[in-house]
């Protein structure tokens, strides 16, 4: 694998920041993309989430709705199951409310700040505006996540506000360091893609920025608020770029040229070209995580996988893992609804 890192310090220290959350690669074709996401990285569970509150035990012999396998996976999804299978199964298929927290909340904002950016024109992108546009995403993503709000109930002087806004500024500033925005004019910013592969799986994300070069290569950059991955972890790291890789050469039937993580916690990039064999083994690993997704869905066998990542996890009051009982599977149907033509919560993906 060619790998290489770039910016102010290369040769990275600390260990891949924990996805967190449902996130923005699963938002629909045509809604509003800063409203509705979160850092790819770090990202906030959607609003929408009660369905997935909770549940009494059902009586004996109460009718169950079937959990039909899903037909589509995102980055962050297939990371869920990679990570945990009974952790996919909790944000997937039972949907459990899952905290806002600080560090995805403002992986959400410096990601908007980064975007709308790019608004202005190259001449007038500098660190200054785009730290600007600070306190006005901030409110925006308030109207759009009004839980988000919760994460500073506690906080009536508004002093840890003011830290976590300061901590935001310097991860814009420091993007300065590793790229130059009045030199980059982005094909596209937060853009929605989905493909079908022949197996019939659909593929969906959200890219933060595609470049296309005036030779017509193109550029996939992912923006993360995060510290990059020490050098043994970066396989890992690259896995949600050739996704995406994988669903633009699916596409436009392009290879892209060049993937590049953007790390801003630590001021790396690191960057890799990939090649058609890279991308037909990530899609025959999808393919693999496919199969065993519906086996689980199935047989309802999410084992818990732990590891110290599960510090992270939400769950561990439903973990079994950690002495929580899991809601019950099927999942039971709720007064008002009827079983008939139900389809489980099966999500997406
Ligand atoms: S606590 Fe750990 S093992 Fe349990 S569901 Fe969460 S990630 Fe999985």
């Amino acid at each position: 694998m060619e790998t290489s890192t770039e910016g102010a310090a290369a040769g990275c220290g600390s260990d891949v920041a924990p996805a967190t959350g449902p996130v923005r690669d699963e938002y629909p074709a045509g809604a509003d993309s800063t409203a509705a996401t979160a850092g790819a990285d770090e990202a906030v569970p959607p609003a929408d989430d009660t369905a997935g509150a909770p549940e009494a035990v059902p009586p004996a012999g109460a009718p169950v709705r079937p959990v039909i396998p899903p037909t589509s996976l995102s980055p962050s999804r297939a990371g869920d199951f990679m990570q945990c299978p009974l952790l996919y199964r909790f944000r997937v298929i039972d949907r459990l409310p899952e905290k806002p927290s600080a560090a995805a909340t403002k992986g959400t904002l410096v990601h908007a700040v980064l975007e709308r950016l790019f608004d202005a024109p190259a001449a007038e992108r500098t660190a200054p505006r785009a730290k600007s546009l600070i306190p006005g995403q901030w409110d925006r993503l308030r109207e759009s996540r009004p839980e988000v709000g919760e994460l500073f109930a506690d906080d009536p002087e508004g002093e840890r506000l003011a830290t976590w806004l300061g901590e935001a500024e310097q991860l814009v500033e420091r993007w300065f360091g590793l790229e130059d925005p009045t030199r980059l004019e982005p094909a596209e910013r937060e853009l929605f893609v989905e493909a079908e592969l022949d197996s019939g799986l659909r593929l969906r994300g959200i890219i933060d920025r595609v470049d296309v070069a005036p030779t017509g290569e193109v550029r996939i950059v992912d923006y993360k608020t995060g510290k990059a991955p020490r050098p043994e972890y970066a396989e890992g790291a690259l896995f949600q770029m050739k996704f995406y890789a994988l669903v633009v050469w699916r596409l436009k039937k392009v290879v892209p040229r060049r993937l590049q993580l953007v790390y801003l916690g630590s001021g790396d990039v690191l960057t890799y070209d990939p090649v058609v064999a890279d991308l037909e083994r990530v899609e025959r690993k999808l393919l693999a995580l496919w199969e065993a997704i519906r086996v689980a869905t199935e047989s309802g066998d999410w084992r818990p996988r732990p590891t110290k990542l599960c510090g992270w996890c939400d769950h561990q009051a439903h973990c079994p893992e950690f002495g929580g009982t899991p809601p019950p599977y099927p999942l039971p149907v709720r007064a008002g609804e009827s079983d008939g033509g139900t389809q489980g919560r099966m999500g997406p993906d």
